[in-house]
């Protein structure tokens, strides 16, 4: 960009030299020849009230002074010429300026001589006996005068040409430097953006930058949770096989003890298996495999796999409502599903209920969980859905809870378009809604 910037700015300094140089000569010029020709009216006028008063010395004047004098007679022959032999002019009734002087007085004429670089400007006069005086001088031509300034022409030239080439540099230098200094440390941070057209570019700029952030803020919180969440396990199982190993746990206590391990374990591939789901959701590395699937179906099948975990907290599960179809992967809906109803039975009571109802409305399919368990208090909305949040951390791992069900199923709920809502009363129960653009087969 630099080297273009530099390029342009140069071309421009060059062309705008040139015009002007060639301008310059041009009005020069005609302002000489106006001077010239403005001259040669005053000192014919001069010569030839000389001549009526003086006669033929009167020539010698304007000799002195370099014109060349001619004098013709009314019928075109040359009676006298100061440059040339008289005699063996040829009649100059056909030039211009002296027709012109007979006719009315005087007339004017230049002509390019010898070479193109001279042109000869003629003035004649009419005089009181008839015959016509004629001054002639010789003068550069536009051309003649473009070839003498040819060198300071070019003097120049090579002076702007410098010039030019630094000012550009200096220039360019100056209008690239904010946006390199941006470029360079990465950190737009508050930096304003150094020219109002790049206030996009830096905002984008900006944006992403903060999105890093944020996403590697996120990263090294759960990287610190995962572990903080992995440690507790293991320092208990650990615990209990010391104890084991010590000859503490004999008999009942020792199958107890063995039960808390298998129970801890339990606990650690379950959040393990979180763990991994989640990361590959994060990294895109499963996208799935999206086909047609039914909403009531794959909940009717997650119903049917949760009834023993469900029988055993005594809650009831029931699904129902249209066939509700959607463009998802199979695997995906059926754990979202399922996040959904684990969640309505281990956050219920016994005799509490939790019901997965479809429905189909305006080209949306609409998934409600609901439960009648223990509530979500009004302040906990907004961060359910985060990694490792829970309103009560001891029953969410007394329940088997790894506090990443919700994040997931937010998750998965995006990579589907769908949108969620939650509404939920402290003690009544809690009503989760996603709802699914519509898909018809
Ligand atoms: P967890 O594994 O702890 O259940 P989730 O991400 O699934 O993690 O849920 C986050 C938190 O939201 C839970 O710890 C719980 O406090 C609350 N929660 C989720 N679902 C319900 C529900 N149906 N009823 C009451 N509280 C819920």
């Amino acid at each position: 960009m630099k080297q273009k910037i530099k390029r342009r700015l140069l071309a421009i300094g060059w062309v705008s030299a040139g015009l002007t140089a060639i301008l310059t000569v041009l009005v020069f010029y005609s302002a000489f020849e106006k001077q010239v020709r403005a001259d040669l009216r005053r000192d014919t006028a001069l010569i030839c009230a000389l001549y009526e008063e003086t006669g033929e010395a009167a020539f010698s004047e304007a000799v002195k002074e370099n014109f060349r004098v001619t004098l013709i007679s009314s019928d075109g022959t040359v009676l006298f010429e100061s440059d040339l032999d008289a005699g063996e002019m040829e009649n100059h009734l056909s030039r211009p300026e002296i027709r012109e002087a007979l006719a009315n007085g005087e007339g004017e004429d230049n002509r390019i001589s010898e070479s193109i670089s001279v042109s000869t400007y003629y003035c004649a006069r009419r005089l009181g006996d008839g015959n016509v005086l004629r001054l002639a001088c010789s003068a550069k031509t536009v051309f003649g005068f473009f070839l003498g300034a040819m060198i300071p022409v070019a003097l120049m030239g090579v002076f702007v040409f410098l010039l030019a080439a630094l000012v550009a540099s200096i220039l360019t230098q100056k209008l690239v430097a904010p946006i390199e200094a941006l470029a360079k440390d990465g950190n737009v941070g508050e930096k304003k953006a150094p020219y109002p057209e790049l206030v996009p570019f830096v905002e984008a700029l900006r944006f992403q930058q903060e999105e890093k952030e944020e996403s590697a803020r996120i990263r090294q919180e759960f990287t610190a949770n995962v572990t903080h969440e992995l440690k507790t396990p293991l320092t208990s199982i650990s615990g209990y096989a010391e104890m084991i190993e010590n000859g503490m746990a004999e008999g009942e206590t020792g199958r107890t003890f063995a039960g808390k391990i298998r129970k801890e374990t339990r606990r650690l591939l379950t959040l393990i298996g979180d763990i991994i789901q989640l990361s590959e959701l994060d990294s895109g590395t499963s996208k799935g495999t999206f086909v047609s699937v039914s909403l009531l179906e794959t909940a009717r099948a997650v119903v049917e796999r949760l009834t023993f975990f469900a029988d055993q907290k005594e809650v009831s599960l029931s699904a129902s409502g249209e066939e509700g179809v959607i463009l998802g992967d199979r695997e995906m809906i059926s754990e979202l599903i399922a996040n959904l109803v684990d969640n309505g039975i281990r956050y219920n009571r016994p005799g509490g209920r939790v019901d997965v109802n479809v429905l189909s409305k305006n080209e949306k399919v609409v998934l409600k969980v609901s439960d009648t368990g223990i509530g979500i208090p009004k302040a906990h909305f907004d961060r359910i859905f985060e990694r490792f949040y829970r309103v009560d951390k001891s029953r969410s791992k007394e329940s088997g809870g790894t506090g990443l069900g919700l994040a997931i199923v937010k998750h998965i709920a995006l990579s589907h378009n769908g949108e969620i809502s939650l509404e939920s009363e402290e003690g009544k129960g809690t009503t989760i809604t996603i709802s699914f653009p519509a898909y018809s087969r």
